[in-house]
């Protein structure tokens, strides 16, 4: 095989992506300013419904300001999924809070809802889900369990740009926060950043207020505002979130491709399935009849009648050049996870399971057919 290796992972840049930045550039205004207002207004209008969108320069940053803003403390609980990357779950200790994981549902991926409503206790005060790969988390479910015991709901949408459940866009569904990522790896980039997106005010003001040091003004209004003025209130020992307009510029055109990107990801899972239907592979489950799938990730597994181990069969693709990975190594096998909350891979019996059998396959819009079709015969080859 002299074939080039095929990484993971890539963004598709364009050439209008580089002229908005290099218009930020010469512009001479490179931190938040008018094209990091652009990208949330053109953000809050490509998802409707009424939501606020605050522009950050992380998920993770976004998923901290969201769970702050809803008041999250010392002492309280908040419910998540172990099968998740750790900045799910790490932004519940930066405010103190405990974490209390659960397993998901083998039929999504995503939180499973029974464990969710088993696990609440007196202390629990909040939610937070995982659209898994880009494939709606059970949300009417959920939000049922948590209207019923007055709990909060943020939803980690770090894979779910454009995701519909029950037709409607995540973003605009009825949690009180929900969160998407613009790491380089993401359905959409700005080499870093993130949205945080809300229909309540409170939650939209506080975050504002937060993103920036605890300032009552951001740092455009400050200096551009009709009546420019150096004054400034620091209201609460904020954090320094903000998004570059440089990070901005790009978002502004990746949204556009938003939908187009959702196409190729989608066509490209369409051709993975029909070429594993006959193999023993078991396709990532499909979104719910009529609902949107961003296909951020196509995690196969692999069938018990499969002998060669998982890790096995990566280092096969990877021997022809094809890179994967795996989504997640479950956090309740982290050792700080693990240590800090005594949990054993028992107790998340699905998670497991698909830690140990799946790994996730190149799916990203610069595939062409003629490289899907590689990856497809290197899968042939690693089960042989
Ligand atoms: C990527 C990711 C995040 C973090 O996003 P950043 O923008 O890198 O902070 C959070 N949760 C999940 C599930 C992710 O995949």
């Amino acid at each position: 095989m002299n074939q080039s290796f095929l990484p993971f992972a890539l963004p598709e840049i364009g050439e209008e992506e580089i002229a908005e930045v290099v218009s930020a550039l010469r512009s001479g205004w490179v931190t938040t300013g008018p094209k990091t207002k652009q990208f949330e207004a053109d953000f809050a209008e490509f998802l409707g419904g009424g939501v606020e969108a605050i522009a950050v320069n992380s998920a993770t940053a976004g998923l901290h300001l969201g769970l702050e803003a809803l008041g999250i403390e010392p002492g309280d609980e908040v419910i998540t999924t172990t099968h998740t990357f750790t900045a799910t779950a790490e932004i519940i200790r930066y405010l103190g809070a405990d974490p209390v994981f659960v397993d998901v549902d083998a039929k999504t991926l995503c939180i499973d809802v029974a464990a969710v409503a088993a696990a609440i206790t007196p202390r629990t005060k909040a939610i937070i889900p995982v659209h898994f790969g880009g494939r709606a988390a059970d949300m009417d479910a959920l939000l049922a369990v948590a209207r019923k015991h007055g709990l909060r709901v943020m939803e980690d949408a770090a894979h779910a740009l454009p995701t519909t459940c029950s037709g409607k866009l995540v973003g605009t569904l009825d949690s009180d926060v929900t969160v998407f990522s613009f790491y380089a790896n993401k359905t959409i980039t700005t080499g870093e950043g993130g949205m945080l997106v809300t229909r309540n005010p409170e939650v939209a003001k506080r975050a504002r207020v937060m993103r920036l040091h605890g300032i009552n003004r951001d740092a455009f209004d400050r200096f551009t505002a009709k009546a420019p003025s150096w004054h400034y209130e620091v209201v609460a020992p904020g954090f320094k979130y903000n998004m570059t307009d440089i990070a901005a510029s790009m978002g502004i055109h990746q949204l556009r491709k938003a939908n187009a990107f959702q196409q190729k990801r989608a066509q490209i899972a369409a051709l993975y399935d029909a070429a594993f239907a006959d193999l023993p592979i078991i396709c990532p489950p499909q979104s719910a009849k009529g609902d949107v799938h961003s296909w951020h990730l196509y995690v196969i597994q692999l069938d018990d009648s499969v002998t060669v181990g998982r890790d096995q069969f990566i280092e096969r693709l990877y021997a022809q050049g094809i890179g994967c990975s795996v989504h997640y190594i479950p956090l309740h096998l982290q050792p700080y996870w693990r240590d800090t909350y005594k949990l054993t891979p028992d107790m998340f019996p699905v998670s497991q399971r698909i830690y140990e059998r799946t790994l996730s396959l190149p799916i990203y819009t610069l595939m062409t057919e003629t490289v899907v079709a590689r990856v497809v015969a290197a899968v042939k080859e690693a089960l042989r």
